[in-house]
Parts: structure tokens; C-alpha cells; sequence
């Protein structure tokens, strides 16, 4: 088995107490890689160090340009180690091959590559005053970024930290999940093979709770946390920031609704909506794990919906046909077994799918339960679909907004003037029209209520990882000073 230590100061290390965990492999039953197991101690070592570069370092000094030349050269490293890296998360969480190599590596790639160019293109407000002064915005760095991520994508979403935090001069320590860690040491070791000097890019390995995690949510010497995660999870960390006065984003669950009209183009909204649900095997935020269908064309719909979703190959991930692996932990398996057993009890009708070899959960499709069950107002995080009949587009936006989440929603229509009013109408951070999963990385991304705080991308990240500072100049001498 491979070890994959901690990268902290520029150096490969292992925890000061020698511990270390295995990482399982979700497919196989086996461990594949050693890490090294950090606790505060480590943490604290970490933000030391971050500290240290931060304060005293190039990075935050050298100009968004020189930057921007080492994200893209770390981007032109992902990409060329591209298998290595999407094997990693293949075998950290049984994401199937084609995604994680086909899908998150260039994601990740262009994570670092937006957020370069975006810092060094960004313009500042300028307010002319007529007092005979001028003020403007400078946005500086704002210093250590603490940056905690889960499992489900894990170099993608932890690039979607990594990458705006960097770009705007910041240092980072990042933890990333105890299910996925080996790329985020991968990607640590292109960034100093890419000229990334000594100590702005740390990873601590480790779990949450009375662990790296919590540690670096406590330690005053950071300057944000950036956490992307479980709502639960989310409330405890908003807690720690809140006792040092940390700013937080916190980036949480989903239970996203799929509204398909009767005047949807059919075959358009099947094959979207079993992607925005089967993709990665449902454990995404976004998935759209409640889908409400007009009766008139419900029946139609349901045939072919259900037929796409029996036809997907479920299998080991690291086979190229494969759509479908397994979950990623025994823990996850069985919480979402549980929804699957408790069908039938809560007033559901299994349509297609049930728990497959492993731990994998077929595609699953369930109808007859009511809005209010279970299934359809938790997140279960797995390939488990809950298809109702809704009326009249009143009816759908209302039975879309029951929720406690408001990260995404999704709709299918040829009404023009329908898509935007259901859009303005629908109480989420994205919603996506006639197609899913859609990123232009310039726009906000983020979630309402149960779903977090705060958005991220493009200019939103430049809000939360730069401390904005208002410079008021007196450009004539005769000026009014009041
Ligand atoms: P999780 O909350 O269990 O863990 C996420 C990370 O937080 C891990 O690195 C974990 O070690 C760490 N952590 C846990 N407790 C902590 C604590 N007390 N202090 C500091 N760190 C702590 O979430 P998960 O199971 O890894 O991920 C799945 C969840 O993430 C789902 O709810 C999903 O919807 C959500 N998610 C949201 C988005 C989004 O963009 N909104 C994206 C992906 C996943």
C-alpha cells in the first residue's frame, strides 16, 4: 500500500503522533492507501505555516499575473496527470472511471485556470466624488483560508476552494474528507512541482469532530473557513467561525426538485433527468431526487424515464462501461439502504431498481409516495428518485418550495415565458432550464435556508476571500474636506 502523508511547509510529513488510517476501497473491500492521521497538533502546524507564508512570504505580494502563470501551470500538471488523479477518487469513493477522469480532472483543471485569469482580469469599483476626492476598492488577500471539503467530488469541489482562495493571494490549509484523501495530496504535490512556494498550499489529513477538522475551525489565526458538507455539519462549523469571528461559507445539502411540464421537449427532459438524479450515483447536493411530472404526460413519461433507468450499467468503477458504482462507505451504504427497505412503509412503490451486488444501490424510481414522505424530503445522497403528479404550475413551484433546502431546482419547458417565470419564482441558488449540472463559473453558486450561507464563484468568491478596502483620495487641494 501506498502512504500519503500530510503536505505542510512544502514538505511531506507524517502526524507528530505517527498515527495513520486506511483509506477502504469502496468497489473491492480493501484497503489500497495508508494516510497519515492528523489531529489538532497537525492542524495547528499546518495554519503555522500558512501563517508563516502568508505574513511574510511572495505569494500574497507577487501580483495576480505570476499567480496566475503558476495556477495554469499547475492545471497544465492535472491534466497531464490525469489518470492518476481520477484513479484516486475512483478508488478513494467508487466514483466510475469516465467521471472522475472524464469529468472531475478537467473540472478541476479549470477550476485553477478560471480563477487565475479571473483575479488578474478583475476590475475595481472607482467612485468619483464631487468634494474633490476619489475613492476606490482595492481588493486584498484575506489571508489563511481554512478549507474543508467532503467526499462525493472531492478534487473538483475542493479545487473550487483551493483555486479563488489562491489566485486572490491567500495561503490555504485544506482538509480533505477522511473517505478521499489521496488527491488532494496529488494535486499538493503538482502545485510545488508547478513553482507554488513552500507553505501556501498545505493539506492536513484527518476526520472533523475533535479531529484536523475541528481544529482548524477554531484556530484564531484563520482567516476564513470555506466548507462544503453536510447542513449538520454546516451549523456546527458556522458556530466555531462565529467564536472567533471567522467568516464562514458554507456550502451544505440539497433536495432539489425536477419540474417537467406537459409542453417539454420529452425525450430532452428523460435523458437530463436521469442524469440530474444517477449521476455519480446520487451523491450529489444537486440532485434532483424529487421529480414532478404534469399528469398529462406522466404516464409517458414514467415509461421512459424508468426504462432509461433500468438500461444504466451499474458496476465496478473502474471499468469504462460502468454508469453506476458503489456507494462510497459502508456507513453511506447502509443509510441509504435504509430509505430503500422503508419503501413500501412509507407509502412507495418501487418501480425499478433496489440494492444491487456490493455496495451498490441499482437506479432506484419510486412513485405513490406522498410529497410529504420521507424519501421525498431528506437527503439520501444515493441513486433514489421520487416521481409525484403535480396539476397546475402553481402547484408545482409550491410543492418545489415545501422544502427546508434551496440549493437548486430544475425545470423543463418550451414556454419561454413559463422558464422565467418559474425560474423567478422558485426559491433556490441555481435553477437550471432544459438542462442540469450547467456551470458558467463567472455566476453565483450557493444555496438558501438548509442549504447555506453565502455563494461562491466569480465575483462571490472574490467577496469572500479578499478583504475589500475603500481608499479615499484627495486629488484637489482646495478640496471640501467635510
Ligand atoms: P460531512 O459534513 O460529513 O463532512 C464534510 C467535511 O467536514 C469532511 O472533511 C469532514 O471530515 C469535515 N467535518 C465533519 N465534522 C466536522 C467538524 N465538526 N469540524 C470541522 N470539520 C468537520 O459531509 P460529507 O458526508 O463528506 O458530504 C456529503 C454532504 O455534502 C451532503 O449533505 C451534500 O449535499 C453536501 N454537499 C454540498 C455541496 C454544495 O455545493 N452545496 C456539494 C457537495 C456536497
Amino acid at each position: 500500500m501506498e502512504f500519503y502523508s500530510h503536505m505542510i511547509d512544502g514538505e511531506e510529513v507524517a502526524s507528530l503522533s505517527g498515527a495513520t488510517f486506511s483509506s477502504f476501497d469502496p468497489h473491492t473491500h480493501q484497503d489500497w492507501a495508508e494516510i497519515a492521521l492528523g489531529d489538532g497538533s497537525d492542524a495547528d502546524r499546518a495554519v503555522t505555516a500558512a501563517r508563516r507564508a502568508f505574513d511574510t512570504g511572495p505569494w500574497p505580494r507577487m501580483g495576480a499575473a505570476e499567480r496566475g502563470r503558476i495556477l495554469h501551470r499547475l492545471a497544465d500538471l492535472i491534466e497531464a496527470h490525469a489518470d492518476d488523479l481520477g484513479m484516486a477518487d475512483t478508488r478513494d469513493m467508487g466514483k466510475p472511471i469516465t467521471q472522475s477522469r472524464g469529468n472531475d480532472v478537467p473540472r478541476t483543471a479549470a477550476n485553477f485556470r478560471f480563477f487565475a485569469d479571473h483575479a488578474r482580469l478583475s476590475t475595481s469599483e472607482a467612485y468619483p466624488m464631487d468634494t474633490g476626492h476619489h475613492a476606490y476598492t482595492r481588493y486584498g488577500p484575506a489571508g489563511v483560508v481554512a478549507a474543508i471539503a467532503p467526499w462525493n467530488f472531492p478534487m473538483m469541489l475542493e479545487s473550487w476552494k483551493v483555486a479563488p482562495a489562491l489566485a486572490w493571494g491567500n495561503t490555504v490549509v485544506l482538509k480533505p474528507a477522511e473517505d478521499t484523501p489521496v488527491s488532494a495530496t496529488l494535486i499538493a504535490r503538482l502545485a510545488l512541482e508547478a513553482g507554488m512556494p513552500p507553505g501556501v498550499f498545505n493539506v492536513v489529513h484527518g476526520y472533523g469532530p475533535d479531529s484536523a477538522g475541528q481544529a482548524l475551525t477554531e484556530n484564531p489565526a484563520v482567516d476564513r473557513i470555506t466548507f462544503t458538507g453536510e447542513s449538520g455539519t454546516g451549523r456546527v462549523i458556522a458556530a466555531a467561525g462565529a467564536r472567533n469571528l471567522t467568516p464562514v461559507s458554507l456550502e451544505l445539502g440539497g433536495k432539489g426538485a425536477n419540474l417537467v411540464f406537459a409542453d417539454a421537449d420529452l425525450d430532452n427532459a428523460v435523458e437530463w433527468s436521469i442524469r440530474a438524479v444517477f449521476t455519480n450515483s446520487g451523491q450529489v447536493c444537486l440532485a434532483g431526487s424529487r421529480l414532478y411530472v404534469q399528469r398529462e404526460i406522466y404516464d409517458e413519461f414514467l415509461a421512459r424515464f424508468v426504462a432509461a433507468a433500468d438500461a444504466m450499467v451499474v458496476g465496478d468503477p473502474k471499468d469504462e462501461a460502468t454508469q453506476i458504482g458503489p456507494l462510497a462507505s459502508a456507513e453511506h451504504h447502509a443509510k441509504v439502504a435504509g430509505y430503500v427497505d422503508t419503501i413500501t412503509e412509507q407509502g412507495g412503490t418501487l418501480r425499478t431498481g433496489g440494492l444491487g451486488e456490493g455496495w451498490t444501490v441499482r437506479p432506484t424510481v419510486i412513485t405513490g409516495m406522498d410529497h410529504k414522505a420521507r424519501h421525498a424530503r431528506e437527503e439520501i445522497f444515493g441513486p433514489v428518485v421520487v416521481v409525484i403528479p403535480f396539476s397546475t404550475e402553481a402547484e408545482a413551484v409550491e410543492l418545489a418550495n415545501d422544502t427546508t433546502y434551496g440549493l437548486n431546482a430544475m425545470l423543463f419547458t418550451e414556454n419561454l415565458h413559463r422558464a422565467h417565470r418559474v425560474s423567478a419564482a422558485l426559491r433556490a441558488g441555481t435553477v437550471w432550464v432544459n438542462c442540469f449540472f450547467v456551470r458558467d463559473l463567472r455566476a453565483p453558486f450557493g444555496g438558501a435556508g438548509d442549504s447555506g450561507i453565502g455563494r461562491e464563484g466569480g465575483t462571490f468568491s472574490r467577496e469572500f476571500f479578499t478583504e475589500p478596502k475603500a481608499v479615499v483620495m484627495q486629488i484637489d487641494e482646495a478640496a471640501d474636506s467635510r
